[in-house]
């Protein structure tokens, strides 16, 4: 899951490491009273979860209250477009308005935890090269990225803090400060079971003060369970819709790029091995559904309904194996959802496995054109040409 800036912010704050003093706003005149509260002047920040906001217009300096309301009205509603949003864009819906930080003799540094899958451990990385280059940074020199792992067991150390300062070229009343700096983020690491955390820039002021400037956290999904306060930091407009509709009913719906077959499977194996099929003969799928073991045909009626509004589905792709979830109770979650949503694209359906017999007669005899196929290689085949011929 990821978060915005403000939130990841407070989230370090909360485990003492130092930020500058922020406020979010959702209007213009929330932004001004924030501005008049923390004092002028202010950076206007947009939230989305994407970086490269600096270079696409999303970070602007305000120095006065006028300014901040002509900024944050420009900002608010934008369509934001950075090297991370693809060329779609982000619709700025928040703002950061936070206390302008003198850069003046300031240094922009780099600081990131990850987990990192090759050694399955926790990794600091640093460098002294941070801001708004440090993807050019990584390509062009990475040996001044410096790696730090973590060995679980015992966390992070203070010698390994020490090392990663000495390697940033820091020192003195620097270095004392930016030890706790590392092990308290670490600590909010670990406690928040995050999968990702990045202070980009990582700023050393010029009287050695250290400061969190920019703030990209993502959790563990998988551990959100244990963490009700921080999934309250979800924000749905972030999220593709249908992806958040499908969830209302415990659907896994992805959207895929390009595609034209959407596909409804159960099971996360045999939607990627549908997935292969598909492209095999030649096709591409436009997105998944999983309805998962145990679905009911009130579920199959609304994951169809979730797997129509997809624009760009041209046909459809059943795959089944009836299991827990039978194929008579999927036939008539599909034959209910297809005549009440007056479905206009092809729908191939292989089914395999539980009341089989059962459900392959309820499709015959419903009365609707369902194409059926008894292995995955013809159903792709069947689906593939399919969605190639169709109007919708
Ligand atoms: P992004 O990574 O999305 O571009 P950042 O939060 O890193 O956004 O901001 C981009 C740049 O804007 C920073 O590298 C820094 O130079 C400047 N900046 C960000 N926040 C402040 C602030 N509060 N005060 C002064 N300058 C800031
Ligand atoms: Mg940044």
């Amino acid at each position: 899951m990821k978060i915005h800036e403000y939130q990841g912010k407070s989230v370090l704050a909360s485990f003492g490491v130092p930020v500058p003093k922020g406020k979010v706003a959702y209007t213009a005149a929330e932004a001004v009273e924030a501005a008049k509260e923390l004092g002028l002047p202010v950076v206007v920040k947009a939230q989305i979860h994407a970086g490269g906001r600096g270079k696409g217009g999303g970070v602007k300096l305000a120095k006065t209250a006028a300014d901040v309301e002509t900024i944050a009205k420009a900002m608010l509603g934008m369509t934001l477009k950075t090297h991370q949003t693809g060329p779609e864009g982000r619709v700025v819906r928040r703002l950061l308005i936070e206390q302008g930080v003198d850069l003046e003799g300031a240094r922009e540094m780099y600081l990131a935890v990850i987990l990192d899958r090759a050694s399955g451990v926790p990794v600091f990385m640093a460098s002294a090269q941070g801001g708004m280059d440090i993807e050019e940074v990584a390509e062009k020199h990475p040996e001044a990225i410096l790696k730090e792992a973590v060995d679980p067991r015992v966390g992070f150390q203070a010698f390994q803090a020490r090392k990663l300062a000495f390697g940033l070229g820091l020192s003195g009343a620097t270095l004392a400060k930016v030890v706790p700096f590392m092990q308290n983020a670490y600590r909010a690491f670990e406690a928040t079971d995050s999968s990702l955390f990045e202070i980009n820039p990582l700023l050393i002021l010029k009287n050695g003060d250290v400061l969190a400037l920019d703030a990209k956290i993502n959790f563990d999904d998988n551990a959100l369970y244990r963490h009700p306060d921080l999934r309250e930091y979800r924000d749905f407009d972030e999220e593709d819709p249908l992806e958040v509709e499908a969830s209302k009913f415990s659907l896994n719906y992805i959207k895929l790029d390009g595609g034209t077959v959407g596909c409804m499977v159960n099971g996360a194996g045999l939607a990627m091995a549908t997935m292969d099929v598909i492209s095999l003969a030649g096709g591409s799928p436009a997105n998944f559904l999983d309805v998962g073991g145990g679905a009911n045909a009130e579920q199959i009626r609304n994951a169809f309904r979730i797997l129509m509004q997809d624009k760009d589905v041209k046909a459809v792709l059943i795959n089944i194996f009836g299991g827990i979830l039978r194929c008579d109770v999927l036939a008539e979650g599909v034959i209910a959802a297809v005549k009440e949503l007056k479905v206009d694209a092809p729908v191939v359906v292989r089914m395999k496995g539980n009341k089989e017999t059962e459900g392959k007669e309820m499709l015959r005899t419903s009365g609707l054109n369902f194409l059926t196929a008894d292995d995955m290689t013809e159903a792709a085949k069947q689906v593939v040409a399919a969605a190639a011929g169709a109007k919708r």
